[in-house]
């Protein structure tokens, strides 16, 4: 954690805080089992780093998107675990989850002809996960593809069943009439296929009660530090810090504008620092005139954002810090942009997006540094 080979913004990521987490949600659906989604680069957070140590901590179910993040995730967990690719195979390409022994989650009649004509041409039955749209109107099998499914002794052959799965929209918001009718709607959907383990709840709907378990949760978002519940207060523990440095402080004299278009003038003789941070980094550009930084030794002081964000810099007013008679930050000084005293899900608000956007914008020029204080 010095000054080593970082310039502009950094990510440091505390992954024994996403093992806590990860242990946290295992305890509070046992016995169910808890999965963990890792598509998107582990939203962001480094997916050879984040995979392992969920790996570690005992996950043997993971979650992504793509078959391309499956193959990359692969080798980094062991042959114990399976790997789901959530949006299934692209047409012809089902070969590639043999190759890479991934588990596609079959979302609709063509996926699901595909995967058996794979099993077919092998000469074996091969595993699979169905998807089922329980009123999301998202991926997975229709009620009528499912009755049809049911009815057509045929057309499943091939396919070992090895999860029945089904995702919420609403499990944010506990008392969302939905949360309860797609619960009906599942298990209605998952008594017409064959007996099989069945998953439903993501992070927020680990958070509905033990109804909405079953045997498999696949939360992403909770064991990144992310609330579950809107409104409720956090649980997870964070395992993020965002931080930049003082590219140069100036003082900007009065009736001087900050930055592009002039957005912001110092009515008084103002000490502004750059941050060599901008949006080119995925820090949301309307955080502009809104957001605000933390210098680390003095948490208490907030620091706004001023003028608007430039892709590489953004302009912060020192003038708090100045009130307080703190002596102004050398060139290299580190601030917070996210971090103890300014969480993820504030920043998010902020910037009016959701604390998943904005981890998962955190671009790839980030330095990202990934330690672990149960290792030293
Ligand atoms: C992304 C995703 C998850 C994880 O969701 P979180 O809200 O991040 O816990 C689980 N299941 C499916 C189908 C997903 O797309």
């Amino acid at each position: 954690m010095d000054r080593d080979g970082w310039e502009g913004g950094r990510l440091l990521i505390n992954l024994a805080a996403i093992a806590e987490n990860y242990a946290q949600l295992s305890a509070r659906v046992s016995p169910a089992e808890c999965g963990a989604a890792v598509k998107a680069n582990a939203y962001g957070l480094g997916l050879k780093e984040v995979g392992q140590t969920l790996y570690e901590a005992g996950c043997r179910t993971f979650f992504v998107a793509h078959l391309a993040e499956g193959a990359a995730l692969r080798p980094l967990v062991g042959e114990d675990s399976r790997i789901f690719v959530l949006h299934g195979p692209p047409p012809g390409t089902a070969n590639a989850c043999l190759t890479h022994n991934l588990l596609p989650v079959l979302n609709s009649l063509q996926q699901v002809q595909e995967w058996q004509a794979l099993a077919h041409a092998q000469g074996h039955p091969l595993a699979a996960a169905l998807q089922v749209d329980s009123g999301m109107s998202r991926f997975g099998l229709t009620e009528a593809e499912v009755d049809y499914l049911a009815t057509q002794p045929q057309a499943l052959a091939g396919i070992e069943v090895t999860l029945v799965m089904s995702h919420l929209a609403c499990a944010d918001t506990p008392d969302h009439p939905l949360n309860r009718q797609q619960l009906n709607a599942f298990i209605k959907l998952k008594q017409l296929l064959p007996a099989a383990p069945a998953s439903l709840a993501a992070s927020s709907g680990i958070f509905l009660g033990p109804e909405w378990h079953f045997d498999l949760v696949r939360p992403g978002a909770a064991l990144y530090g992310i609330a579950p519940t809107a409104g409720q207060p956090n649980p997870m523990h964070a395992t993020l810090r965002l931080q930049a440095r003082v590219i140069q402080t100036r003082q900007v004299p009065a009736g001087a504008s900050v930055g592009y278009g002039a957005a912001f003038t110092a009515r008084q003789p103002t000490p502004v620092a750059l941050l060599g941070i901008g949006y080119g980094d995925g820090f949301p550009r309307r955080l502009g005139q809104k957001g605000f930084v933390i210098y680390p030794d003095w948490p208490d002081i907030k620091l706004p954002i001023i003028g608007r964000i430039s892709m590489d810099s953004l302009a912060v007013d020192l003038s708090p810090l100045v009130a307080a008679g703190v002596a102004l930050p050398p060139a290299g000084a580190v601030f917070d942009l996210i971090g103890p005293h300014a969480p993820l899900d504030d920043v998010a608000h902020l910037a009016d997006t959701i604390a998943y956007e904005l981890l998962t914008d955190l671009g790839a020029r980030y330095h990202r540094l990934h330690y672990d204080p149960r290792k030293g």
